[in-house]
């Protein structure tokens, strides 16, 4: 007898298959096609990332399962279908829909992204919580990378599945996703299984931002050491790639990515006017904190010796109130 688990990922990969097939080569998947291609995915991409086309059927899925003789019951429970209130009867979860299969680390499908073609809510829908898939556990494409990710000796972090395939088709192979900014203590063992270097390359708006700067903390916590990708207001870096080329992503962004501290340097300036006294003095106060945060001496030096250039103070007076907030916190 098989057990409900082979059950789910038998359905998984059924359905992801037969979305793939009908994004590729049916009449129903044109506009589908249509939109990724403006997006930039190239024929090799759709591919490797086995991205479909749900169409818009309330019982495509529901019936093709069905005549599979896969239990309702557990394709409802795995969350690949919906149940109606009043009669419980199944029906199809994603419609007209672009489907981003979620593989677990051991490579097998667990969950589905699926994205609207036009502007609507919610932009993305993802399969349920379950007992197999627990977003907040998973690193979207750890399955494939985590080689690469051994081989580079670095990981880079994007926010979502879109990015990971963009850097992908750039040649940024060793790119995984938390899906949304939010990364647990599960995900950080999972990429320092593997590494012990991270790029952060989140959007750069303001949620990506601050994202940023509370993840490379926890990151940093756990012994793996981060840089900070860097890109123009208002951009992720799929828009950077579709705008730009991969090539300068590759060296203009990930090539030159900043150190924890440099990413610091501008994260405090952000809305901040520095031709305003008091904004500057705070400004100051905030990189002093990190700098008094860094364990070693040369570094401390170096970055107050930045501090101290960039804004005309002598290095003696911020080496003064250094000490003032060295001894605030012990
Ligand atoms: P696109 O370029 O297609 O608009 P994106 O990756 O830039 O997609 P973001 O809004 O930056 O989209 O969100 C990043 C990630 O957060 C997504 O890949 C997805 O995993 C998750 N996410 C975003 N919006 C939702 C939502 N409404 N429901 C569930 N997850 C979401
Ligand atoms: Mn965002
Ligand atoms: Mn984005
Ligand atoms: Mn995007």
């Amino acid at each position: 007898e098989k057990s409900a688990l082979t059950h789910w990922y038998k359905g998984h990969l059924l359905a992801a298959k037969l979305f793939h097939h009908v994004l590729i080569s049916t009449d129903e998947g044109k506009d589908a096609r249509e939109y990724l291609r403006q997006r930039g995915f190239t024929k090799e991409a759709i591919d490797h990332f086995q991205i479909g086309y749900a169409p818009n059927s309330w019982d495509f899925l529901t019936n093709f399962l069905n005549k599979r003789e896969l239990p309702m019951s557990e394709m409802v429970e795995c969350g690949l279908l919906a149940v109606r209130e009043f009669d419980k009867k199944p029906f199809d979860r994603f419609r007209d829909r672009i489907m981003f299969p979620i593989w677990n680390k051991q490579g097998e499908i667990i969950a589905f992204g699926g994205r609207i073609l036009k502007d609507g809510n919610p932009k993305y829908l993802n399969s349920p919580e379950s007992d197999v898939f627990n977003k907040s556990q998973i690193l979207y494409y750890i399955h494939e990378a985590r080689k690469v990710i051994r081989k580079k000796s670095e990981a880079v972090l994007f926010e979502g599945y879109v990015d990971v395939i963009a850097a992908w088709r750039a040649g940024i192979d060793n790119g995984v996703a938390t899906l949304g900014t939010a990364l647990t203590e599960g995900q950080v063992k999972l990429l320092h299984r593997n590494t012990d270097k991270v790029i952060l390359c989140y959007d750069s708006d303001n949620a990506g931002q601050n994202a940023t700067f509370k993840n490379a903390k926890i990151l940093e916590q756990s012994g793996i050491s981060v840089r900070v990708a860097r890109l123009p207001d208002g951009m992720d870096p799929d828009d950077y790639i579709q705008k730009f080329g991969g090539e300068r992503f590759s060296q203009d962004v990930i090539g030159q990515s900043l150190t924890l501290m440099g990413f610091k340097f501008q994260f405090f300036r952000r809305g901040k006017n520095l031709q305003d006294e008091g904004q500057r003095l705070e400004y100051i106060q905030s990189i002093l904190h990190e700098i008094s945060k860094l364990k070693h001496a040369v570094e401390r030096d170096h970055y107050l010796r930045q501090l101290a250039d960039e804004f005309s103070i002598s290095l003696e007076a911020l080496k003064q109130e250094q000490f003032q907030i060295y001894k605030s916190q012990s």
